[in-house]
């Protein structure tokens, strides 16, 4: 199946058929502008980052963190509870969801309970991952993305492929041509006209919605205080502004005390963007009360389980610490290769390979572990600790995953036996060797020309290790 990368880019529905992975691989890998686009986000992200975290008590920091969002896993269901008592005593309608299908329609209900006909939203993958706005529409609400990447990505019809930078896959030319189809004139190719504009557009959705929705980073379970930390301050106007505000947090992002967020909210910036702070850090304890100025009337909080307190006290329980920084993504080179959408699930990057087969039970994404470098780079920069090149290796090794199939299963096996024979095996090894000396004859074999195909030949080795033993042994 030929398919592009913009194809790849293009909003799918819940239940979309997606092409093959090799297909979206070579897709995006050939983009050269797509490559562009990524290189110039890794640069800009890990140089930020980099330097960020030479500053000196980065490490207890890192330590806090991992000890928090531990703790947290470990604690979920106490802390949920806790959360719940929390929100209710702040006069917050809780919610519970066990599937994203639960929780799209749970969040449908409240807008048309609340007769809404426009909505605005702040990002959140976890609204991309119950598919809400498909769900909206369908019951008749308009729902307008209130974060510029967003914006951007829906109005270009496209599905975000960054969880912190959505539109990192398009350059600034791609997004003035946008514009200017949107705004009926030519704009000019600048940062500054190009976001006044959005910013024109988005004034008005602010003051015409009737409902807000937003995800939520942390919710503390000692206050009921609901987190959220942008750059843009859509956020704030949309938690704010509109009369019945809708928070989408899934279970895993509860922590268990207010204090922890001077560790949590400087751990999740300097690993997302390099920043000490956001520009906005919002806190949010219940709706508005008597005298306040601000706020919506109503708050409701919708906890999306959505397949997360199934991994407690599995050995992929590690993955609920995740913060949704991007940091393991900003430095993976699969992921600088192809970009997000070639992932095809809402998680790109190694994060994306663990969560999406475990959120689904293995009915999506169960190749996406297989399709990683292992090179330890994501589990080096994680701030919370996740080994997730460790989580990669043991779902690779479970049933019904990719990896297991009954092609690979055989030809291991056949492999493993053939080995076992000590001429096959020295056979096999002078054959490598022979072809490692003369790579573009290698390169023409059928078998190997997949393989070849992007990948340099190791240099080839004066002799085998068996030769180089025989002739120690006979020299010592
Ligand atoms: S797995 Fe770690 S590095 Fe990746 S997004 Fe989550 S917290 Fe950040």
């Amino acid at each position: 199946m030929k398919v592009s990368s913009s194809d790849l880019a293009r909003h799918r529905r819940a239940g979309d058929p997606l092409p093959p992975l090799r297909a979206r691989v070579e897709a995006t890998r050939d983009d050269l502008e797509l490559r562009g686009a990524l290189g110039v986000m890794a640069e800009r992200f890990n140089g930020a980052r980099e330097e960020a975290l030479a500053e000196p008590g980065m490490a207890d920091l890192k330590a806090r963190g991992i000890a928090i969002r531990a703790h947290g896993v470990t604690d979920l269901r106490a802390n949920l509870q806790r959360f719940e008592e929390s929100l209710r005593a702040l006069g917050v309608h809780v919610h519970h969801a066990r599937t994203g299908a639960d929780a799209a329609a749970t969040i449908g209900d409240i807008a048309v309970a609340a007769n809404a006909h426009r909505v605005v939203k702040s990002k959140s993958m976890a609204t991309e991952e119950i598919h809400l706005n498909d769900h909206l529409e369908s019951r008749g609400v308009e729902v307008i993305e209130t974060d510029l990447g967003e914006w951007i990505v829906q109005q270009a019809h496209e599905r975000p492929s960054h969880i912190i930078a959505p539109a990192v896959h398009k350059t600034r030319p791609q997004v003035t041509k946008l514009f200017s189809g949107l705004a009926g004139h030519e704009l000019e190719d600048r940062r500054e006209e190009l976001c006044a504009y959005a910013q024109t557009r988005l004034r008005d959705a602010f003051l015409t919605a009737d409902l807000g929705v937003s995800g939520a980073n942390f919710g503390c379970a000692d206050t009921g205080t609901l987190v959220l930390v942008t750059n843009e301050g859509n956020g704030r106007l949309t938690t704010s502004w509109p009369r019945v505000h809708v928070a989408l947090m899934p279970v895993d992002k509860v922590i268990a005390h207010f204090d922890d967020l001077a560790t949590m909210v400087p751990l999740l910036v300097r690993h997302a963007t390099g920043q000490k702070l956001t520009s906005y850090v919002t806190m949010i304890h219940g709706p508005r009360r008597a005298g306040e100025l601000d706020g919506p009337e109503e708050l409701h909080v919708v906890l999306l389980d959505g397949g997360r307190t199934a991994l407690l006290g599995t050995q992929f329980e590690e993955m609920l610490r995740c913060i949704r920084c991007g940091a393991c993504l900003n430095v993976c080179p699969v992921y600088a290769t192809i970009g997000g959408h070639a992932y095809g699930g809402v998680y790109p990057g190694p994060m994306g390979a663990v969560l999406t087969p475990l959120l689904s039970s293995g009915r999506e994404g169960s190749e996406l572990p297989g399709a990683t470098s292992l090179c330890g780079a994501c589990s080096e920069v994680c701030p919370v600790g996740i080994p997730l090149h460790d989580l990669l290796v043991e779902l690779r090794a479970v049933p019904g995953s990719a990896e297991r199939s009954r092609r690979r299963t055989v030809f291991f096996a056949l492999w493993s036996r053939a080995w076992a024979v000590p001429a096959v095996y020295r056979w096999s090894t002078r054959l490598a060797n022979l072809a490692r000396r003369h790579p573009r004859l290698t390169r023409r074999l059928p078998v190997a020309r997949a393989w070849c195909d992007g990948r340099a030949l190791p240099d080839p080795v004066s002799a085998t290790f068996h030769a180089w033993w025989r002739s120690e042994r006979s020299t010592g």
